[in-house]
């Protein structure tokens, strides 16, 4: 049993979510956690999750929309974190790889969905792109733990968020040719590693460039088997603990 711990299932990238979640079952990757980012994509997560009783998710403001959102995009946001099929907040960050101009007010909302989760007791899905040092000095405010999504920096950095308590998600490029991220997650503990795809985006190897989905995380799990030289076995069997663990899954 595989869990995906961060994927984006919408009707604007599968035309048939039912052959998705039917395809991922089929690969024994089941639960799995979904991702919103934008207020329009967290009415749709909401729907999805009242459709499928096995879907999870993560709900919160990206970066990206850190301009536009409103009080009332946080508050209809507070007022879905006590589904019992939300287990965190996310995906939430810091990005400057697009633009640093709106640092403030990436920080301004980055801060105000860390306040949320510590008042919720919520663990949290961090995005951070190009903002290292900014993600590390904000965390460290706030008493939560999270998972650090599609953690792809140095194993110094990964040192930094493991002794913070953070989880490292762990995706597609641990497959690609020129990754130095093999290096890292030979040092990793896996009891500190969660999978997942961030599908569509990030299909690995040898379907890089095509869509994703969490049917593939028995690839990028089996990638990490053979970097820690250890069974594919055990690679599901600590991920998925960790995943339950970090999430609560089930118990909420
Ligand atoms: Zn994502």
């Amino acid at each position: 049993m595989f869990i995906d711990t961060h994927c984006h299932i919408s009707k604007e990238y599968y035309s048939d979510i039912d052959f998705i979640l039917e395809g991922n079952i089929k690969a024994d990757v089941n639960p799995i956690i979904i991702s919103s980012s934008t207020p329009q994509d967290l009415k749709e997560t909401l729907s999805l999750l009242a459709t499928y009783s096995n879907l999870y998710a993560s709900i919160g403001y990206h970066p990206e929309v850190a301009d536009s959102i409103t009080d009332d995009d946080l508050k209809f946001l507070e007022e879905h974190l006590k589904n019992k099929q939300v287990v965190a907040i996310g995906e939430i960050g810091l990005d400057y790889y697009y633009t640093k101009q709106n640092r403030d007010k990436q920080k301004k909302l980055f801060e105000q969905q860390l306040q949320l989760a510590e008042k919720y007791h919520l663990p949290v899905v961090i995005h951070s792109r190009d903002a290292t040092n900014d993600t590390i000095e904000t965390l460290k405010k706030y008493k939560v733990i999270g998972s650090i999504h599609c953690f792809s920096g140095s194993l110094e950095t990964a040192k930094e968020y493991l002794a913070m308590g953070y989880y490292l998600g762990i995706g597609g490029v641990v497959t690609f040719k020129n990754s130095k991220l093999k290096e890292t997650v030979k040092e990793i503990p896996l009891n500190r590693i969660l999978l997942e795809t961030d599908s569509p985006y990030l299909s690995p190897e040898p379907f890089r460039g095509q869509q994703n989905s969490s049917k593939n995380i028995p690839i990028i799990a089996t990638k990490i088997a053979q970097i820690k030289q250890t069974s594919l076995e055990e690679v599901a069997t600590k991920t998925t603990t960790n995943a339950i663990k970090l999430f609560s899954l089930g118990k909420k």
